[in-house]
Formats: structure tokens, C-alpha cells, sequence
């Protein structure tokens, strides 16, 4: 049901079907919501679909059956070049990007605005200046993407997409290479693109603790069907959860919330 107070749907996942190969099911009438200001995080064990997923979402992949709307409209109606402009995507390993400076691969993230030359003018400078600023990588803006950290790296990333404007961001994956307080900044950061930024933020976790913590909504998948979905407190339940990663899971209090620990 949605009310006053229910943030609007950027871009939804209706009954969408996937599959790699004829008779192998790999996404089975999944349902998804993002919407604006809110951090949605996508959970389930190894090989359930999630970046299967993401890749509709962001219109790379056609679903066999059902859709994916991004502001009501079928993501596969949209032109490539006004798709870039909306869907911010941060992959899992930044690549083909190492011989550039950080505040180049940003400026990237411009090409979809700026003309068919590439000219950057002065607004592109000043998202991007404002996108390198929001993401602490102003002082990594002469250095190229080899030279930086993993961290680093991914945090650049996160500017090249946040310097699209776009309505709704996905990130595949952002932390799986980092340690702990890395972690952190980069869900500290996604939370602030949601509440701060007012985008729709959209992503793809390993970590139940992370995602439980910041998230405003989770949805749980296995086997390629959604498995719960909910608020923080409606999904991160010992027999959801164990169900979901078929180990035994227990819930330990703390002063951040309740721990998830396999037993
Ligand atoms: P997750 O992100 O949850 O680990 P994936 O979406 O990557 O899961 O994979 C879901 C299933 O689809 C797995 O069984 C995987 O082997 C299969 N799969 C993923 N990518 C491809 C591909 N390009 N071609 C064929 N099968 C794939």
C-alpha cells in the first residue's frame, strides 16, 4: 500500500523471469521496489540471481517474462544515452580504467550530458567537482585508478556515477574487497545518496550485518525467487535467514541492533 509518507517508486521489478539458457530459470517472478531516498539492499547466498538482477535492472538483460520500469516508463523503451543519464552503476571491479587520472574516469560519468564532442562546460565541472567532494576523493583527483586503493578505487567509482545525476543508483557488490572500516564508509556514504540526495539506491550485499544496519529495505533471494522482503527488522529473523543461507542462524543483541551469527 502506498501513502503520503511512502517515498516514490523509481524503478520497479514486476514478476520479471530470467534465464541464461532455455529451461534453466535463473530469476522466477521476481518483484522489486526502490524508491527515492531509500537504501535498498539486495541479500542471498552465492549463485541465487542478485547480480542476474542487477543486470535487468539496468536494462543489460531482457526478461523472458514480466518487466522493469524505471518512473513508470519500461527501462527497454528508454534510449541508451537517457538510460546512462538515469541509472548510476558501480560495478564490482573497476576496470578498464587504470591508465586515468580519478577526476577523469568522474568526468566520465558526464558523457551521457554533455555533447556529442564530450566537451565538458562549466556545469559538468561543478557536478563533478560536487560529486568528488561527496564521495572525500577531491585528493585523489590527479592520481590514476592503479594508484589508489581499493577503497579508493571504488570510492571514484561511486563519484563517476554519482556525477551522472542519475535517478537511481545500483552497485554491485561495493565492499567485497574491502576491509571493515572501509565497509563502513562506503554504506555510510550509500545511505547519504538516499537520505541526503534523495536517490534511490540500489545494492547488491554479501553482508547481512552491513545491510541490516543501514538499509531501509532488504530483499532476500534464493534460488532465484524472492525469498522475504521487508524492513530490517521484518527480514533479519533466525528462521528467515536460516532458511535462506541453510545455516543455523542466531541473532545476537548490540548496541548497532542485533548481530547475525551462524551457529
Ligand atoms: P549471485 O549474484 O547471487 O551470486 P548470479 O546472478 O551471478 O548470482 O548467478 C545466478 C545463476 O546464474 C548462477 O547459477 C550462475 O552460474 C548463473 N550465471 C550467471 N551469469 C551467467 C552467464 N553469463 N551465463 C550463464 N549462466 C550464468
Amino acid at each position: 500500500m502506498s501513502d503520503a509518507r511512502t517515498p516514490k517508486a523509481v524503478l520497479t521489478a514486476d514478476g520479471v523471469e530470467f534465464g541464461y539458457r532455455r529451461d534453466e530459470p535463473v530469476l522466477r517472478a521476481v518483484n522489486l521496489t526502490a524508491r527515492e531516498k531509500q537504501l535498498l539492499c539486495v541479500l542471498g547466498p552465492n549463485g541465487s540471481g542478485k547480480t542476474t538482477l542487477l543486470r535487468c535492472l539496468l536494462g543489460q538483460l531482457a526478461p523472458s517474462a514480466g518487466e522493469v520500469l524505471l518512473n513508470d516508463v519500461p527501462v527497454s523503451a528508454y534510449r541508451p544515452r537517457d538510460l546512462a543519464r538515469s541509472l548510476g552503476y558501480v560495478p564490482q571491479f573497476p576496470k578498464s580504467a587504470f591508465g586515468f587520472t580519478a577526476k577523469q574516469i568522474v568526468l566520465m560519468g558526464r558523457l551521457a550530458h554533455t555533447g556529442p564532442l564530450g566537451l565538458a562546460g562549466d556545469n559538468d565541472r561543478q557536478v563533478v567537482r560536487l560529486a568528488m567532494e561527496m564521495t572525500d576523493t577531491s585528493g585523489l583527483a590527479e592520481r590514476t585508478l592503479d594508484e589508489l586503493s581499493g577503497g579508493e578505487a571504488q570510492r571514484v567509482m561511486i563519484a563517476r556515477a554519482l556525477a551522472q545525476q542519475p535517478a537511481a543508483m545500483l552497485l554491485d557488490e561495493p565492499t567485497s574487497h574491502l576491509d571493515v572500516r572501509h565497509q563502513m564508509t562506503i554504506y555510510r556514504m550509500m545511505s547519504r545518496l538516499a537520505h541526503d540526495w534523495g536517490m534511490a539506491v540500489v545494492c547488491v550485499s554479501h553482508d547481512v550485518n552491513l545491510a541490516a544496519r543501514f538499509a531501509d529495505q532488504l530483499l532476500l533471494v534464493k534460488d532465484g525467487a524472492v525469498h522475504a522482503a521487508g524492513t530490517p527488522a521484518e527480514v533479519v529473523r533466525p528462521e528467515i535467514l536460516s532458511q535462506a543461507y541453510d545455516v543455523d542462524i542466531e541473532l545476537i543483541d548490540s548496541a548497532d541492533g542485533p548481530i547475525v551469527r551462524a551457529r
